[in-house]
């Protein structure tokens, strides 16, 4: 909640910590010290700051150095335990859901992606400005007419024609697509059919990207539609590793999974707006907090909050110990977001007529998680994952 300065209030130390389970404890001490000090960050500069951008739409580009500065941009390729990047993706989605996409997407699918599938001159060519944020890339696959069935439907083309591959086509939705150095575009190779990946430099002819607007939530994300009208890139601007979809396989798992730390952080993020507000508000000459049925809103919340984190950190240790599948991957991912959704609208009505605008932040969280709950494979798609890998019928179609 902010006071009448803008300020975010920041808890009372006397209350406990949202995190009654202990799960935070369980990072080795370094990490430990190391999450503590960006949360602090976190919370005190960018949660606040996030607001006005949510409202305007506009992306912050004023906060790229402080988020480098915690290491935000380089967290895949840093050495950081599975446990380590997922708690950060947690603390920076507690404090805003929007930059937490953008370090996600930023670490999982882009740096992620040039680091294992590229070759030796992409890495040294993008890696040392991705690592600090002086360069964005934009993961480009979702198309306008193919979303849930990218991965059989895409029609975006490339052609090797002459030393250079011509790519034709439209992508969707796009991250930072208007904003980014390049775009990791998604293609399906005219010769042999398969989807590969390219790196497309958004300054290249053809290229255009335009922003999409109003949307009710990811505000400060700059999502795109983009045409790729005859676009050409050298030969070597596709990833080496990314020959066809399979390629890509381990990533976008992982890039799956990473929706549920954001699952897992807005709602402790509802819980740490929604017990502010119980503690402060008064009706009835007492505060909500002493009013049995906001005490089970908020236990509720807490419950919800914590068994997606305990998901997520199971999942980091399947992902550390190599056991990760698609199909624990879409579990986490479809079961955290779904609880988000109702975290987020019980923090939503424990705050009344408040809870509808963004004065009081939870009304900015009730509309992000509904991107959670759609992009990275929407709740219903996670779902058909799940069954299929536990009755060995696909229901897809
Ligand atoms: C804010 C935002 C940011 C995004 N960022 C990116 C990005 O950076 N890069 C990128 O490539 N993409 C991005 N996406 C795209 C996202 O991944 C897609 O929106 C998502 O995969 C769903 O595709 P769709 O919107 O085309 O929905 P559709 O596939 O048209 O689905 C519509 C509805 O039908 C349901 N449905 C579809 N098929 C089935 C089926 N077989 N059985 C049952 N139900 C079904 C879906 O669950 C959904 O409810 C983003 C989306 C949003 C909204």
């Amino acid at each position: 909640m902010q006071d009448q300065n803008g300020t975010v209030k920041v808890r009372d130390s006397a209350i406990p910590e949202a995190d009654l389970m202990g799960m935070i404890g369980l990072l080795p001490a370094a990490e430990h010290a190391r999450y503590l000090a960006a949360r602090e960050v976190l919370q005190r500069r960018i949660r606040p700051a996030s607001i006005d951008y949510w409202n305007r739409e506009e992306f912050p580009h004023q906060m790229l150095p402080g988020l480098a500065a915690l290491g935000l941009g380089e967290l895949q390729v840093d050495g950081s335990s599975q446990l380590f990047k997922g708690l950060m993706y947690f603390e920076v989605a507690r404090a805003d859901v929007s930059l937490s996409a953008l370090v996600g997407i930023h670490n999982e699918l882009i740096v992620g992606m040039i680091d294992r599938l590229g070759s030796p001159a992409q890495r040294e060519r993008w890696l040392p400005g991705l690592r600090t944020f002086q360069s964005l890339g934009a993961f480009a696959l979702t198309e306008p007419e193919h979303g849930s069935d990218i991965a059989g439907g895409l029609a975006t083309s490339a052609e090797l024609i002459d030393g250079e591959w011509v790519i034709h086509g439209a992508k969707r939705w796009i991250g930072s697509g208007t904003i980014a150095d390049f775009a990791l575009v998604w293609a399906r190779d005219k010769a042999d059919q398969q989807i590969k990946g390219f790196i497309v430099e958004t300054d290249r002819p053809g290229y255009s990207a335009t922003k999409i607007e109003h949307k009710m939530g990811l505000r400060i994300m700059q999502n795109a539609h983009i045409r790729l009208d005859g676009v050409r890139v050298p030969a070597d601007n596709l990833l080496p590793g990314a020959v066809n979809f399979a390629a890509a396989n381990e990533l976008l798992r992982d890039s799956r999974a990473w929706v549920g730390w954001q699952a897992a952080g807005i709602q402790f993020g509802a819980f740490d707006i929604a017990r502010d507000y119980a503690l402060e508000r008064f009706q009835f000459g007492r505060p909500l907090a002493k009013f049995q049925l906001i005490q089970l809103s908020l236990a509720e919340i807490l419950g919800n909050a914590s068994a997606s984190l305990a998901l997520m950190l199971q999942f980091a240790r399947m992902q550390e110990s190599g056991t990760a599948q698609m199909a624990q991957a879409a579990m986490v991912k479809a079961t955290t977001t779904r609880l988000a959704r109702e975290s987020v609208a019980q923090g939503r009505a424990l705050l009344g007529g408040n809870g509808v605008t963004s004065d009081y932040e939870m009304a900015k969280l009730f509309g992000d998680a509904e991107i959670l709950y759609s992009y990275e494979g929407t709740y219903e798609i996670n779902s058909l994952i799940v069954a299929r890998a536990m009755t060995g019928l696909g229901a897809f179609v």
